[in-house]
């Protein structure tokens, strides 16, 4: 609402809402969240602070849009990286880095007088995939440095740092990762039903002009294994086709070619990477 017009969305500010489908993921941060907001009840029942979310699933499915809605629902500084910025030449750079940004968290956090704050990790299969007898001693490093900043978050501790990591190959982590007191809890985000891909298409159709007699139902319809970054492109390109026709207005059509073309592009790029 309000008037927003040629200002660029501020990306950490970004709520539950604007995140179509996934309501049982959703459900399911929202609790996880409530141990950083009900800190106090938390701490008086002896209860071991939680620490890591995992987050699962395809690409493309809402995995940072559900880490920066957990900052927001939280009122968390918002801090991201991704795994494959931690992978260096030298060893120990990697190491250093996860230092520096669980130092900058806390530094933000009081600065902006936040309680808390959220560190996502997108690609976290990158530094903490399975250890193979010391062959890659960077990436040891690396892990062994974000496992010791985690083990070192206690429950007095303020500001509260919570760790949100996305992977899509959950199969391929360290277990160390994965224990108790680390990232012991894991919400799927899974690719949207029906339902979801239509809430997802009304999401993103919102500031554009869509001709009256359109049906997004049966674009959702036509869409089945497509992931919310999929399905923004198809309201993107449908966009682009009804600018090519010269009409004002986004019509059935050109959401049926955008299907298809996102359709095909993604088939595309499968085959060039056999
Ligand atoms: P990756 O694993 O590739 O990093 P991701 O799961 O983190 O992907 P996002 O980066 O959150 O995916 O999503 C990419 C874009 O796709 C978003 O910016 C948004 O435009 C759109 N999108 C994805 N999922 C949804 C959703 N559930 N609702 C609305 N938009 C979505």
């Amino acid at each position: 609402g309000g008037d927003r017009r040629g200002k660029p969305r501020a990306p950490s500010f970004l709520t539950f809402e604007e995140i179509g489908g996934q309501d049982r993921a959703k459900k399911e941060l929202k609790e996880a969240l409530d141990f950083l907001i009900r800190y106090d009840e938390i701490q008086k029942l002896g209860i071991r602070p939680l620490k890591g979310i995992l987050l699962t699933g395809p690409p493309g499915t809402g995995k940072t849009l559900m880490a920066k809605a957990a900052a927001h629902y939280t009122n968390s500084v918002f801090m991201a990286a991704a795994g494959s910025e931690f992978v260096e030449m030298y060893v120990g750079v990697g190491a250093s880095r996860i230092r520096d940004l669980f130092k900058e968290a806390r530094t933000r956090a009081q600065k902006e007088n936040k309680e808390s704050a959220i560190i996502f990790i997108d690609e976290i299969d990158v530094i903490g995939g399975k250890r193979d007898g010391g062959q890659h001693r960077e990436y040891d490093q690396t892990l062994n440095q974000l496992l010791t900043e985690m083990d070192g978050i206690h429950t007095s501790e303020s500001p509260r740092v919570l760790i949100v990591a996305a992977t899509n190959r959950k199969e391929m982590l360290d277990s160390a990762l994965l224990r108790p007191g680390r990232f012991d809890r894991h919400i799927e985000v899974d690719l949207p039903d029906k339902k979801g891909r239509l809430h997802i298409l009304n999401i993103h159709s919102k500031n554009k002009p869509i001709a009256e007699a359109v049906e997004l139902e049966h674009v959702a319809e036509e869409t089945f294994g497509f992931s919310g970054a999929q399905l923004e492109s198809v309201m993107n390109e449908a966009a682009i086709y009804a600018m090519r026709d010269e009409v004002s207005h986004i019509e059935q059509r050109h959401l049926s070619l955008a299907v298809d073309k996102v359709m095909m592009g993604e088939k595309t790029d499968r085959e060039s990477t056999k």
